[in-house]
């Protein structure tokens, strides 16, 4: 058994865009994407993002809506392989991105949610700020 899920039937072009993010230590955007492809000859924009929402309704990869890229998905560090609610926290000055899954939002907005009787349908939880790494540096903040 693989570490990770075949479930999804993924054609050449998407595997490859899904190694190229799983292989990127920060988000990529798509314009990334088609420079990363360069190895295997010129790639047409809309084909790249076919792609991409392919990858993103097989729950293999997540759009940031604030940084206009696309990142594996990393829920709890694993590719989980199902389509969720995510949440980012992105490091603003490396670009290091954290996943947090659906129960950690559900738990955030769970109660607000409730109490207006408003029904969540689509959640984007984009936090800003620094990583455990760059906020440990000593000049990391300016000070
Ligand atoms: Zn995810
Ligand atoms: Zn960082």
């Amino acid at each position: 058994m693989s570490a990770q899920k075949a479930s999804a039937q993924l054609n050449a072009m998407q595997s490859r865009i899904r190694d190229l993010l799983a292989r990127a230590d920060k988000p990529l955007s798509a314009y990334d994407v088609i420079d990363g492809l360069r190895d295997h000859g010129r790639v047409a924009p809309p084909t790249v993002y076919r792609a991409l929402q392919k990858l993103i309704d097989e729950g293999l990869a997540h759009r940031l809506e604030t940084r206009n890229a696309y990142v594996v998905c990393r829920d709890g560090g694993h590719v989980c392989g199902h389509r969720h609610r995510a949440g980012f926290m992105i490091c603003r000055t490396c670009g290091r991105t954290l996943e947090f899954g659906d129960e950690e939002i559900e738990r955030l907005l769970g109660g607000a949610a409730a109490r207006s009787g408003f029904v969540a349908e689509r959640v984007a939880i984009e936090i800003q700020g620094l990583c455990a790494t760059c906020a440990s540096l000593p000049d990391a903040n300016g000070a």
